[in-house]
């Protein structure tokens, strides 16, 4: 028995939490600030979410040719 959640249960808490809008418990807390794979999940989940929240009001204001250049540039990581 461990006293903080795995990573597993962190990502599911992590998601839990950004879809309730309630804030993180202490346990995960904690595990957050020892765990940078658990924080990288948190920084995606919360652009995911920033995305999904910002697409249904007609996207960002970016020009097709802003969004291809955008995307050749992630693509290019
Ligand atoms: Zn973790």
């Amino acid at each position: 028995m461990s006293l903080l959640p795995s990573c597993r249960e962190v990502s599911r808490l992590l998601s839990e939490a950004l879809d309730s809008g309630r804030p993180l418990g202490l346990h995960v807390r904690i595990h957050l600030g020892v765990c940078e794979v658990c924080r990288r999940v948190l920084a995606q989940f919360a652009l995911i979410r920033h995305g999904a929240a910002r697409a249904p009001e007609g996207g960002p204001d970016l020009s097709p040719e802003a969004k291809a250049r955008l995307r050749r540039s992630l693509d290019g990581r």
